[in-house]
């Protein structure tokens, strides 16, 4: 709970303000471990759009029709890469712990972790340190580059 002045102005410190902007106005810092983390783990989504399919079907060298039979699925109205029943992304290898199409690899990984949902709030960022090592560490990427982030992706 908020008492002092200090904590007041902390507070308001991590929230959007009209005027002075996002409350990571002042950029963030995220370096990839290459931990492989987010690639694994619980179930989750992946999405995908039209074109992101076919820039992995290209890079596989293989027709997108069967990228799109074999390692895609639809859910929640959307197209989602598929997943082991592990809930290792269908692309990782876990020999290696890396991403076997990470030249093509979806917005969705590309973006990570300027995802809006993570932005709503420093609360949000900071909660997403506990499965990400590499946020809040490492390179300065400034607001501008977030901002152009976070908008290529709807997750
Ligand atoms: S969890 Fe974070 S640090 Fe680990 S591979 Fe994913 S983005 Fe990189």
């Amino acid at each position: 709970m908020s008492n002092t002045p200090d904590d007041k102005a902390a507070d308001q410190d991590s929230v959007d303000t009209p005027l002075a902007g996002p409350w990571y106005r002042d950029g963030l810092s995220f370096e990839c471990t290459q931990c492989g983390d987010c690639c694994t783990g619980g179930p989750g989504y992946v999405w995908v759009e039209e074109d992101e399919i076919r820039a992995i079907a290209d890079y596989l060298d293989k027709p997108i029709g069967e990228i799109r039979l074999m390692n895609t699925r639809p859910a929640h109205g959307r197209v989602s890469l598929n997943e082991y029943a592990n809930g290792d992304c269908v692309y990782f290898d876990p020999k290696k712990r890396g991403c076997t199409i990470y030249p093509a690899r979806p917005r969705q990984c590309r973006t990570w972790p300027f995802w809006n949902s993570n932005l709503s709030s420093e609360a949000d960022w900071k909660g997403i340190q506990k499965g990400c090592p590499g946020v809040g560490k490492g390179n300065f990427v400034p607001l501008e580059q977030i901002q152009m982030l976070a908008a290529e992706v709807d997750v």
